[in-house]
């Protein structure tokens, strides 16, 4: 199922490079993801075009107007019903299970603010979403917006190629992923782990899930504190913190 975002910019040309290139150049060219830019400028209607003014009550920044934003939302919303979201640094921050809702939704607009953000009377009325990428504050939200195409639109289905595969990227089962090795065998005296060189393919996996979860524990380990761990994954938990107790001594 083809996925179709319109984004709301002041920049539309910032999307150019990182939308048009790899993966998701590739899958805008075969028309799997649609993305459509609109710049909010556009939507003013004064002669100087303008798009923010101070904000009441004083104080430094400038706020994008709100019958601004209606306008162009609005025009928007006639070919895309979908959730409004917009990119904010107060939003939900965004997680590879957010991404996942989303790949499996036909349309969704996405409003980058900018300045001071958007007048709170348009947020109130407009929004459906608030998504953040992080807890820090950048100049505006076409990155965030970007960070969020990338994430969504590699998980529909025929954007990955054989490059890259979705399910075994870290979090996507809730574990940070295995190490990865290639050609050559030995780089600066260090062998590639023997197991991956013998062919005996549920050794490999076993292996894979192990070093994935000894990496989980080491660097993640909040995200194994859930419940309803898979048997396999609580085993190889008790395997590695036993092997980690006979190396430290203490068995
Ligand atoms: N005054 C706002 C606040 O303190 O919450 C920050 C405004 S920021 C300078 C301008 C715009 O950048 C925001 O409206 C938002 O669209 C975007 N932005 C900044 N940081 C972001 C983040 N971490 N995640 C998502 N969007 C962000």
């Amino acid at each position: 199922m083809a996925l179709s975002i319109d984004v709301l910019t002041l920049f539309p040309e910032m999307f150019a490079g990182p939308l048009s290139h790899s993966i998701i150049g590739r899958a805008r060219k075969q028309g799997i993801i649609q993305i459509s830019l609109w710049n909010i400028r556009d939507f003013a209607q004064d002669k100087h075009r303008i798009v923010d003014d101070t904000p009441y009550g004083g104080g430094a920044g400038m706020v994008m107007k709100p019958d601004v934003l209606a306008r162009a939302l609005e025009f928007v919303q006639m070919s895309n019903p979908g959730p409004v979201v917009y990119l904010t640094p107060q939003g939900r921050t965004l997680t590879q299970s957010i991404a996942s809702d989303m790949a499996v939704m036909s349309q969704f607009i996405l409003l980058c603010g900018h300045y001071e953000g958007i007048d709170e009377r348009l947020r109130d009325l407009y929004v459906d979403v608030e998504l953040s990428i992080g807890d820090y504050v950048l100049t505006g939200g076409e990155l965030p917006a970007m960070v969020l195409i990338d994430a969504v639109g590699r998980l529909i289905d025929g954007v990955l190629g054989a490059e890259a595969s979705a399910p075994e990227d870290s979090f996507y089962n809730g574990l940070l992923e295995h190490p990865h090795y290639t050609r050559p065998r030995v780089f600066c005296n260090m062998e590639v782990p023997a197991v991956l060189l013998s062919g005996h393919h549920g050794q490999i996996r076993r292996w894979r899930l192990k070093e994935s979860i000894r990496r989980t524990l080491q660097r993640r380990p909040d995200l194994l504190d859930r419940p309803q761990l898979p048997q396999e994954v609580l085993q190889l938990v008790e395997e590695i913190q036993s092997e980690d107790r006979k190396k430290g001594g203490h068995v």
